[in-house]
Order: structure tokens, then sequence, then C-alpha cells
């Protein structure tokens, strides 16, 4: 469930019509929607309330200080996997404690940055990395919480780009060395083991593949209990789908989920961590664009709209899909006819949808694509110098800019020339 719903023939966010956003803001623009932001984080911690949990909400899925801000206040935690990531979360607002460091490359400066300014617990990807910690822990004389990432080798049945759980994807330590790897780690300075860390992948829609992940997490924490560590917390990870077409099976709830996690290391006695990102914000976000010109092309229509594979890149760089609405809702029974939905830039990659059944558009006329919150203004660039896509966050019947569009003037002053050129 969200907060985008037509109310007299209109597109909404909450309360505000999105047509007084883009006549405000421009296009194009993401809107967010707070009380979609607030309930489905409210979702995940319900569907924990059973036992000590800390839900980290994925930085990377949307990292904007005013979301981050808006679920820190909620007392979410904050998974972080860069030092840009981990700097966001303390500006706004998220004291160290509550965030825990993921990533398969750290840097030693961003490991450095992570203990100066507090860390919950790093999770840790590799031997080298370990070492590395280890050194400069010891050296800073701390102590960092540290988990390690398994690779329980499983098919999380997603996308091949977003799979993590696989032996041959380059994240985590093999589950069955796991052993020899806690071993080297409790003899080290400067670490303290507390955990288990697992994430096995992005956007799963069936909750077999966590059954079989955790299964395999609650025995190795049996093992290294019996080798004499500390487990006190598991890092579950993310990755819990969302439906992109309205009229597709649902992917599991927040409540079937943390079932799984009870059935299957709820008697561990362990403070159960997860880090949902897409859950919670894809469903809390559009993306908002005008039509510029309905392009009459041979066999086949084209509505080219003003955003484009920068903005969103999601469609080109998996093949994804966005289930695309205009902001005037269609009478009932409107004739819709097939368009191609594409943006401006000079790829065919750019291509939002073939065939989306549309009612008629022209130009001037909005569309919002669906479930854009997370993964798409995260990942949009300023390719063929378009100005990178503001952000807009709703909540009731208030609306701010929460990232501006830079102007052409800020967008050109980041660049220098050489006095020599
Ligand atoms: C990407 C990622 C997540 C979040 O995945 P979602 O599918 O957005 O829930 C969580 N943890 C780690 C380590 C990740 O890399």
């Amino acid at each position: 469930m969200d907060h985008f719903n037509y109310h007299g023939g209109e597109l909404w966010a909450e309360d505000v019509p999105l047509a007084r956003i883009a006549a405000e803001v421009g296009t194009p623009v993401y809107v967010y929607s707070a009380a979609t932001l607030t309930r489905h984080f409210g979702l995940f911690r319900q569907a924990l309330d059973w036992t000590e949990h800390l839900v980290c909400f994925a930085v990377k899925a949307n990292s904007n200080l005013a979301v981050l801000k808006l679920l820190g206040d909620l007392g979410a935690g904050m998974d972080v996997v860069s030092g840009g990531e981990y700097a966001r979360a303390r500006a706004a607002g998220v004291p160290g404690e509550r965030i825990v460091f993921s990533g398969v490359g750290k840097t030693l400066a961003e490991m450095r940055q992570a203990i100066e300014g507090g860390i919950r617990q790093v999770n840790i990807e590799s031997e080298p990395e370990m070492r590395a910690l280890s050194d400069l822990a010891a050296g800073m004389g701390a102590e960092v919480p540290v988990a390690i990432r398994v690779n329980p080798d499983v098919d999380a049945k997603t996308h091949e780009k977003i799979a993590t759980g696989k032996s041959e994807n380059k994240f985590g330590i093999p589950i069955a060395k796991a052993r020899q790897v806690y071993a080297e780690a409790a003899s080290l300075p400067g670490l303290r083991v507390v955990g288990v860390d697992v994430h096995i992948g992005s956007q799963l829609t069936d909750l077999e593949p966590y059954r079989a992940a955790y299964a395999k997490v609650a025995e190795l924490t049996r093992a290294l209990r019996a080798d004499g560590h500390v487990i006190s917390r598991l890092d579950l990870g993310g990755g819990l789908g969302i439906p992109y077409r309205r009229d597709n099976n649902a992917p599991p709830l927040p409540i079937e989920y943390g079932q799984v996690i009870r059935e299957t290391v709820g008697d561990l006695g362990c403070e159960i961590e997860i880090e949902p990102g897409r859950n919670i914000v894809g469903n809390a976000g559009v993306l908002l664009s005008r039509v510029i010109w309905l392009k009459e092309g041979e066999g086949r229509d084209f509505l080219i709209v003003d955003a484009a594979m920068n903005d969103l890149l999601r469609p080109a760089m998996y093949g994804a899909h966005h289930d695309i609405v205009p902001v005037v809702e269609p009478e009932l029974g409107a004739a819709l006819r097939p368009v191609d939905v594409v943006g401006p830039v000079c790829e065919s990659g750019d291509t939002f949808q073939k065939a989306a059944e549309l009612p008629p558009l022209g130009a001037g006329d909005l569309v919002a694509f669906r479930s854009a919150g997370a993964y798409g203004a995260v990942m949009a660039s300023e390719y063929n110098s378009r100005p990178l896509v503001p952000e807009v966050l709703v909540r009731g019947d208030q609306f701010a800019v929460i990232r501006a569009r830079p102007t052409f003037e800020e967008m050109l002053a980041r660049d220098s020339i050489p006095e020599w050129l």
C-alpha cells in the first residue's frame, strides 16, 4: 500500500496534487511520501517485535538526507556501504551505534572514518579486509565490533545482477570456511566478534531462499558457539522484493518474512538486524515526468517524456519494469493504445516501456513512474548533461524540495579548464 492515489480525477501524493509539484518544481522530479516510508518501516519493526532487533535501512536504496532523517527519527539504524553513505547517515543525525558498515571493498580511509566516527558493527567480507581492519583498529587503540559476512551458496532466484548469495558471487566468505576465519578473527587484536552476517540478494519474491540461507546461519551459529565465540547478533541482510506491477502476484509481506526469521533463527537468543532498502522506500516514491512529444512512427508511436535513463536507470540496466500512469485519471472505459515510452537520451536503451497501454496523451501531459523510490535518484547521473534530477518529500498537505535541480551554471562550475590549456 502506498499514498499515491487518484482524487477527483488527479493523481496525488498524500494530500498534494502531483500537478502542483510539477508546476512549482518542474519535471522530471522524484516525489516521496513520508506516510508510506513511515508505514513500511513500521511493518518491519512489527515483523520483528517478538525479539530484540534493529531495522537498518540500506542507505544505497535512497540516500537523501531528508529520507534518512525521517527514518532515523523513527529509530532506524542504517546499513552503509561507503564512506559517503556513512557521512550521510551521520549528517542525518543517526548515531554511529546504529550504523552497520557493509560492502565488499571498504578502503582503509573508509574504515578509519567509521572507527573515528563510531560504528555499531563492521561486516567483514574477506580475510585481507579482516587483517587490515585489525591492524588499523589496533593501531588506533580501538576495538571494532565485527560480524563476518558468510556466503551461504543459496540461489536467491532474482535478477543475476542483484543476486549475491551464490558461491560464484563476489560477496562474503564461503560458509564452509567460516569457522576457520572466525578462529582467526578471534585471535586478532582490534576486533571483537559479535555476530554473523548474510545478505543473499535484492528483489526476492520468494521466502524459500531466505529460509535456506537462515537455516545455514543457524547451524553455523551453533558451531561457532561450540568453538567458543560469543555470537549475540545476526545480521540477516535485506532484499525483500516489492510489487513493480499492480496486477502481479505480490511478494511476501514483511510479517511473513519475520515469521521465517523466527522459525529459522528465533531460538538462538540473538539480537536480529535486518537491512531492508527497496521494500521501505521503493513504493514510497514516483518519478514525475512531462510528455515532450507524441511522435507517430511507422507501426508504433513514441511517447517522448522529459525523464530519461540518466534519471531512472533501472529499465536500461536491469530490464526493469515500472508501471507508468497518467496523472490525469483516465475516464472509466477510456480507449487505451500502445505507445513506447522513451526518454530524450541518445541511446535506444533509453526506453522505459514498450507498448505501454495508455490513454491518449500529448505534449504537456504528466505521467508518473510508480515504485521509483528505491535505486532511482541514487543511480541518477548527468549523462547527456542533463542536470541531476531533483527530489521532493511530501508529508500530509505539505511538500519540500529535498534536493534541488542544479542550474546549468552549477553543473558547469564543477568542471575546470587548466590554466595551461
Ligand atoms: C543492497 C543491500 C541491501 C538492501 O537490499 P534491498 O533489496 O534494497 O533490501 C542490504 N544489505 C546489503 C549488504 C546490501 O548490499
